[in-house]
């Protein structure tokens, strides 16, 4: 068994000035750690042929796997395939099995006529084995060098992940004998990593060597990770389980899920579980809990809707929130967050509902109600619970706490009252 170490060369000009944010390499990360392939660098570089040929020599120093995307697009601003074919010592050739795909995409998918631009996609170095690209037009290329390897993807993200998925990742397990990766992931809420890191203090100092522990925050939330490594598949399994366990027992009160799972899969597993219904209210949150709730596939089994009351005269309207109320504790309070959630549950018929109110900022606080300050409210028919918090983040970070904190205080109401 040997330690492969790899890394990541993202090629662009648009990655460098920021116009396009590098979502490839992370991907990519997460998939060769799954696959036990260390990644020892990542780095990004223009449309620049010294900087490309810079990048390969620097990372072979001490990489057995060098990684690109990007640059294999049809527009004469991407010149990573010359390159790479005059540094490997082949020269560009028509690729026969790439031309009849690049017809095929174009005649009966695309339905648009091949350009000569388009048709310099099939010509490739003759010293690559070709990796089809079932998803576009630029295949993806392996080169192999003095015992490395050099991968070269199309930068489109979707394309990128098909590539890796069905060619990448078989080959480079066949090529290397890799140790079993192996993870556990707990989802922790109300509970700060600091303290988190307290708790478990002990539990975390005997772990062996193999098995690494990572803080993955988020929002009011944190997810525990456990990673292991080790030759004997089984052996590494059984271990997981048994620290896993312990872990269990001490984050018990805090643990959300013993899955790597965001909170409102969480909630929605338990409405389904209970063959339950919900709704949102959501005023400062504008449709983002709903947009989250919907974003899971089958969550129409669970979830109705959302009344997005931005304004008092929708919350009147549409939620009957009493206008004496608003008036007196205005929207940002307990009184109207409780009447919101009384709204939903009786205008959209479901069995709980959940309510925000707030200000997000950088405007409309005052000195009795600052930036920050939110009323959540979630409950069935016979009860409801109410909770205030006071952010301090910008607009959007406001927003997702707000989300992430009341899809908990939804989740355990759920689980105390289902
Ligand atoms: P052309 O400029 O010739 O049309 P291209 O630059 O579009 O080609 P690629 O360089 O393969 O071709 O990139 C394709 C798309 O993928 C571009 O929209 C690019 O911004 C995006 N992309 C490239 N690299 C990354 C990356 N690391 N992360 C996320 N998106 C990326
Ligand atoms: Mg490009």
């Amino acid at each position: 068994m040997e330690q492969v170490f790899a890394s990541i060369i993202t090629i662009g000009d648009e990655l460098l000035i920021g116009q396009v944010v590098d979502t490839n390499s992370a991907w990519m990360a997460q998939e060769l750690n799954k696959a036990g392939i260390w990644l020892k660098r990542r780095v990004a570089v223009g449309d620049d042929k010294h900087e490309i040929i810079n990048a390969l020599e620097a990372q072979a120093q001490d990489t057995q796997i060098i990684l690109m995307t990007g640059g294999l697009g049809p527009t004469a601003d991407d010149i990573t395939k010359p390159v790479l074919a005059d540094y490997f010592g082949g020269k560009l050739v028509v690729h026969q099995p790439t031309l009849q795909h690049l017809h095929h995409l174009f005649e009966n998918i695309y339905r648009r006529p091949l350009t000569d631009r388009n048709l310099k996609q099939a010509e490739l170095p003759d010293v690559c084995t070709v990796l089809p690209n079932l998803r576009g037009s630029a295949p993806g290329m392996w080169f192999e060098k003095e015992g490395r390897i050099y991968i070269s993807l199309p930068g489109v993200p979707h394309e990128m992940k098909g590539l890796m998925t069905a060619e990448v990742l078989p080959r480079l397990q066949k090529h290397f004998t890799m140790p079993h990766i192996a993870h556990r992931t707990m989802l922790t809420a109300g509970i700060g990593e600091s303290f988190l890191a307290d708790v478990i203090q002990e539990w975390e100092q005997q772990l062996p060597a193999h098995l690494k522990l990572a803080y993955l925050p988020n929002y009011g939330m944190v997810r525990l990770r456990i990673t292991g490594s080790g030759s004997d598949k089984d052996q590494l399994e059984q271990e997981l389980d048994e620290q896993f366990a312990r872990l269990k027992v001490l984050a018990k009160q805090w643990m959300v899920i013993d899955e790597d799972l965001p909170l409102h899969e969480v909630v929605g597993r338990r409405l389904k579980e209970q063959g339950k219904t919900m709704a949102t209210a959501e005023s400062c949150t504008g449709g983002y809990i709903a947009h989250l709730i919907t974003s899971v596939p089958g969550s129409s089994a669970y979830y109705k809707g959302s009344v997005i009351s931005y304004a008092n005269e929708v919350k009147e309207n549409l939620l009957s929130v009493s206008p004496a109320t608003l008036a007196a504790t205005g929207a940002v309070s307990e009184d109207t967050v409780q009447q919101m959630v009384q709204g939903a549950l009786s205008s959209l018929h479901t069995d709980y509902a959940l309510a925000t109110s707030g200000i997000m900022g950088p405007d409309g606080g005052s000195a009795e109600k600052p930036v920050g300050m939110v009323w959540i409210a979630v409950g069935n028919r016979e009860k409801i619970v109410t909770q205030q918090f006071n952010f301090r983040f910008d607009r959007m970070r406001n927003i997702e706490l707000t989300a992430n904190h009341s899809l908990n205080l939804l989740r355990k109401f759920i689980e105390e009252h289902g």
